[in-house]
C-alpha cells in the first residue's frame, strides 16, 4: 500500500510548516504537494526521513531536493494547466510528479539510465500518463518538443546553456541554479518579446549538471 493515513499526517506538517510558513503561496503547488506521497520516491531505509526539511540520497552519488526547494522552484515557475515543461535531472521523479500535476505535458531528462528507470517505474505505479523521458545530456535541452513554456533544471550549471535558453517559449520561464560545483544562486530567467532578463532568488547548493554546456565528466 503506498498511501497511509501516517504518511499523510507527516505530509501536512511538511507543506504546513516547511513550505507554507515559509512563504509558498500559490494554492495549485501548495495542493500537489500534499497530494504526491514522497515517501514512495526514496529508498525504504529514508522513508521515514521523506518529510523532514533536508535531501536525501537516492543512490548514485544523487539527491532528491529538499520539499521547501521543491516547492519554491515550482512556484517561480506560473505554471498553467495547458503548459508545457521540460526538466532536467529527474532523479527520484519525485520533482517530476508535482510538475505533471500542473501542467499538460513533462519532459524529463535523465543522465542516468537507472535512475530514469526508477522513476519511470514509480511515476507509471502513480497511474501518470503525461510524462516523457530520456536519458541523455539535459544541458543540451529536447529541441524535438520545443519550446517549453516553462523549463526546470536540478541540478546545478557554470552558466546558464543557450540551449535552453533556445528551446524556452516566449513569456516562458526557466529556473536553474548558477555557480561552482559546490554553491549556486538560483536563478531566474525569462523571455519576453525575444529579450532575456535574469533574476537571482537565493544562495542554494545542488549536484553538478554534468554535460556539454554543464560541468566536464
Ligand atoms: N528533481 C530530482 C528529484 O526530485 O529527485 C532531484 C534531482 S538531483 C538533485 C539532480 C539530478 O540531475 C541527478 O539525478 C543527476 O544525475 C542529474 N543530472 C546531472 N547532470 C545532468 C544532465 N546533463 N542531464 C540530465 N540529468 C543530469
Amino acid at each position: 500500500m503506498i498511501e497511509t493515513q501516517e504518511w499523510r499526517h507527516e505530509r501536512e506538517r511538511m507543506v504546513k510548516e516547511q513550505i507554507v510558513a515559509r512563504g509558498v503561496e500559490d494554492q495549485r503547488v501548495v495542493d500537489a504537494m500534499m497530494r504526491v506521497p514522497r515517501h514512495f520516491f526514496v529508498d525504504k531505509i529514508y522513508a521515514h526521513q521523506a518529510y523532514n526539511d533536508y535531501p536525501l540520497s537516492v543512490g548514485h552519488g544523487q539527491t532528491i531536493s529538499q520539499p521547501y526547494m521543491v516547492a519554491v522552484m515550482t512556484e517561480l515557475l506560473e505554471l498553467k494547466p495547458g503548459d508545457a515543461v521540460l526538466e532536467i535531472g529527474t532523479g527520484s521523479g519525485y520533482q517530476t510528479a508535482i510538475l505533471a500535476l500542473l501542467c499538460k505535458m513533462v519532459y524529463t531528462i535523465e543522465r542516468l539510465s537507472a535512475l530514469k528507470e526508477s522513476a519511470r517505474d514509480k511515476l507509471d505505479r502513480l497511474g501518470f500518463k503525461n510524462i516523457a523521458f530520456m536519458t541523455g545530456d539535459g544541458s543540451l535541452g529536447w529541441p524535438q518538443y520545443a519550446p517549453y513554456d516553462g523549463i526546470i533544471v536540478t541540478a546545478g550549471a557554470p552558466e546558464v546553456p543557450n540551449a535552453l535558453i533556445d528551446q524556452l517559449a516566449e513569456k516562458g520561464r526557466l529556473v536553474i541554479p548558477v555557480g561552482s560545483e559546490l554553491y549556486q544562486t538560483l536563478n531566474l530567467v525569462t523571455k519576453q518579446r525575444g529579450r532575456i532578463f535574469r533574476k537571482e532568488i537565493f544562495e542554494c547548493t545542488f549536484v553538478p549538471l554534468l554535460g556539454k554546456q554543464g560541468w566536464k565528466e
